[in-house]
């Protein structure tokens, strides 16, 4: 997942460094209210907490393909060298897996963004 405020000057989008479960972990590490110089526009806004939002991070698509084609040449390397009559299951070990990794992995994303947003900091 990634951070990110909207810019009160621009209303585009910043992210926001460091790694954060929470709303209270910002504010704890980032103090309750912190100056930030915007990167589109370049002013400096103020931020608090609960202007902070999380989101998908979007390469974690392309991080499931790789994860796939990596399942692939493993899975022909498995099977062009060690399969003769079990190559069905194998097959079907070699998309499983990949697929499995990439639900798991979503699964725990979607859950730590939908907690962070549903906290508020102030409240
Ligand atoms: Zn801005």
């Amino acid at each position: 997942m990634i951070l990110t405020h909207v810019c009160s000057h621009c209303r585009k989008e910043n992210k926001v460094t460091g790694k954060f479960h929470s709303r209270f972990d910002v504010a704890q590490i980032k103090g309750e209210k912190f100056e930030k110089d915007c990167r589109h526009c370049g002013k400096k806004m103020e931020v608090v907490p609960d202007d902070i939002f999380a989101k998908e991070n979007r390469y974690s698509g392309i991080l499931f393909l790789m994860i796939l084609v990596l399942g692939f040449m493993m899975g022909y390397v498995i099977i062009t060298n060690f399969a003769d009559k079990n190559s069905e299951i194998i097959i079907g070990f070699v998309l499983i897996i990949p697929i499995l990794v990439y639900t798991t992995y979503n699964k725990s994303e979607m859950s730590k963004i939908r907690d962070f947003n549903r906290i508020k900091y102030d409240s």
